[in-house]
């Protein structure tokens, strides 16, 4: 890999764990999802970088995929997951961590595991190991603590501009025959105290350029342009589309989803309701064997 790209990996590593930090600050309970997740975008904005996605702040029984819109009237409460993603100039670092805002001795048990199966993850990468490996180390960690490891939710490469790329970090023994090779990984476990599973729900607010199809209205196509400029193959919130176009930004969103052109990622339900905490950090490996969590604090 050249050195100009590792160094924007480690610059995006950088910032992520300052929002890390930052994010960790600002989140106390009832203080609204929408000024937390606003914040969270100045001060990327701030220290020079880009949002990856729009951050997911998913609460409870929703594992992933909710980043609030206008209007959104949700407060910080409950066990709940801060998922975040930098962007130097389309070179990613994704990370998250959860927190119990109840003082809930499952929640935090719950929170230790997911914690206790990405320090497991981590340890195990290098060049040349199992997949299934790595992510029968993540359901060992969450299952020594009472807990079950999601098992259709996964870590995945990175690629430039592309936050899910080819490869999958399975969360169980999943028996898959590939071996890491040089690249960017983010893993990612859930534990749950669930059935183990997600399932799709309500739209969550993130979407992305999905095809091209064709909108006749004049605006909506001037929106679509704007969001290809500015985000590109990665995803955004309807909130950045409101910020920029307002009322009417809103309406060409719904043309441009109705004609198959914009896809709306949906929530990620735990199946039983189970209460979900993640844990998650992006790695750089490299081919002499060197390894950086990038996003570690
Ligand atoms: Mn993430
Ligand atoms: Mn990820």
């Amino acid at each position: 890999m050249e050195k100009s790209v590792i160094d924007k990996i480690l610059k995006a590593g950088k910032i992520a764990q300052e929002l890390r930090r930052y994010a960790r600050e600002i989140v106390v309970k009832n203080r609204s999802l929408f000024e937390i997740a606003t914040l969270i975008d100045e001060k990327i904005e701030k220290l020079g970088a880009k949002p990856a996605f729009p951050v997911n702040l998913s609460i409870n029984e929703i594992a992933a995929h909710h980043t609030p819109s206008v209007g959104d009237t949700f407060v910080a409460h409950g066990l709940l997951k801060v998922d975040i993603g930098i962007s130097v100039d389309g070179y990613i670092a994704d990370t998250a961590f959860s927190v119990d805002l109840e003082n809930d001795s499952v929640n935090k048990k719950l929170i230790e595991a997911a914690e206790d199966a990405v320090a497991a993850s981590v340890s195990n990468f290098g060049v040349g190991k199992k997949l299934t490996e790595i992510g029968s180390k993540i359901s060992e960690a969450i299952e020594k603590k009472g807990f079950t490891s999601i098992s259709n939710l996964s870590g995945h490469s990175i690629e430039r501009f592309v936050v899910h790329a080819g490869w999958t970090v399975p969360n169980y023994d999943s028996g898959q025959t590939d071996v890491l090779e040089e690249g960017l990984y983010a893993t990612e476990p859930f534990a749950t105290n669930g059935n183990g599973r997600v399932r799709d729900g309500k739209g969550s607010g993130i979407f992305r350029i999905d095809g091209d199809g064709n909108v006749r209205d004049r605006f909506a196509r001037e929106v679509l342009a704007w969001i290809m400029d500015e985000y590109k193959t990665l995803p955004f919130a309807s909130r950045w589309i409101y910020k920029k176009f307002g009322a009417r930004g809103m309406l060409a969103m719904k043309q441009l989803e109705a004609a198959g052109i914009l896809y709306q990622y949906p929530q990620l339900i735990e199946v039983s309701g189970g209460k979900v905490a993640q844990a998650e950090h992006t790695v750089l490996l490299l081919e002499d064997g060197t390894k950086y969590i990038t996003t570690k604090e």
